[in-house]
């Protein structure tokens, strides 16, 4: 059955998702001279984040490994999807490092396109990049959120977590219900939630596990606390939630834009379930200041609303 309101019936996006638009008076269009320049991707720009100007104006940004084209076609995501033309490119680790360097990112942020036609799915390219971040910035954190590594889950983890990224983030990114509808037959909730509970599992150290939430694809509020308690159940750590914000008319279409009252319940929901950070808001990305609650939940302070 399809929960969403005809096109005609939605509600305009209301204030609270208003964003500004980039300044020149921040590091913005150095951050994207330095990105182009070194043929970089950033899922900042490829996903059209909300939060783009703030971020990269802060001088910060969110690289995307393995390429531009994502052998899924989730029915949230604006990632290009289809069948990659190009090899994963072996010099793709050290240019991000080299990049991260002259960014003088104190918390580094990695993510990628799912490759599916990579026999490793791509986790010998996430080892590759976290050493070489380390080899530049020894005293970066270090983040990945990952795709589900269909099928070499256990070893790919292996490889991930054998590199000691300080966050392994996976993103659970809706509710059981709708799922696979929203993620497509290959995709599995219970399969995301096994990951982060085997990544740390397999960390002979204290890695940071993290999942993400958006909301506004058809689930109720009581559904994103099962999910908030499925997560946590699996020991999860950090937890962001956020508005879902549909990106052509391919796409899903928004059911509802959550009010940012119904975020701060969220987030106390969150908060006594025992996550060691809670990220929600309106427009709270997986890796939207990343770098705060990383530090958040190293330092036990809690949830945040933005
Ligand atoms: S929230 Fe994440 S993806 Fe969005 S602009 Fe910021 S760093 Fe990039």
């Amino acid at each position: 059955m399809e929960t969403s309101l005809p096109v005609g019936d939605r509600p305009r996006r209301p204030e609270w998702m208003k964003v500004r638009a980039p300044s020149t008076n921040t590091r913005y269009y150095d951050v994207k001279k330095l990105i182009h320049g070194a043929s970089l991707n950033t899922i900042c720009e490829e996903a059209r984040c909300p939060n783009i100007a703030e971020c990269w104006g802060r001088g910060t940004a969110t690289f995307q490994i393995l390429g531009e084209t994502c052998t899924r076609a989730c029915r949230y995501c604006y990632v290009n999807s289809g069948k990659p033309s190009e090899p994963v490119d072996p010099l793709e680790p050290l240019r991000v490092a080299q990049a991260a360097a002259q960014m003088s990112l104190e918390h580094v942020v990695v993510t990628s396109v799912d490759r599916d036609d990579v026999p490793d799915r791509g986790a010998g390219h996430y080892a590759a990049t976290i050493r070489a971040l380390r080899a530049k910035l020894p005293e970066a954190t270090i983040e990945v959120l990952t795709p589900d590594f269909l099928d070499v889950e256990e070893q790919a983890l292996a490889t991930v977590i054998d590199a000691r990224p300080d966050v392994f983030n996976h993103n659970i990114e809706t509710v059981r219900r709708l799922h696979a509808r929203m993620r497509g037959a290959k995709a599995s909730y219970d399969g995301a939630l096994h990951l982060l509970q085997r990544a740390k599992e397999l960390a002979d150290y204290p890695v940071l596990t993290k999942s993400g939430i958006i909301v506004g694809l058809g689930e109720t509020n009581d559904e994103v606390v099962d999910t908030l308690r499925d997560l946590r159940a699996h020991g999860v750590d950090v937890v962001t939630i956020g508005q879902y914000l549909q990106p052509s008319a391919k796409h899903a279409p928004i059911d509802r834009w959550v009010h940012p009252d119904e975020f701060a319940w969220m987030r106390e929901q969150g908060e006594a379930l025992g996550f060691g950070s809670v990220f929600a808001g309106p427009l709270v990305r997986s890796s939207y200041r990343a770098d705060e609650q990383r530090h958040a939940a190293a330092t036990g302070r809690g949830a945040v609303s933005y």
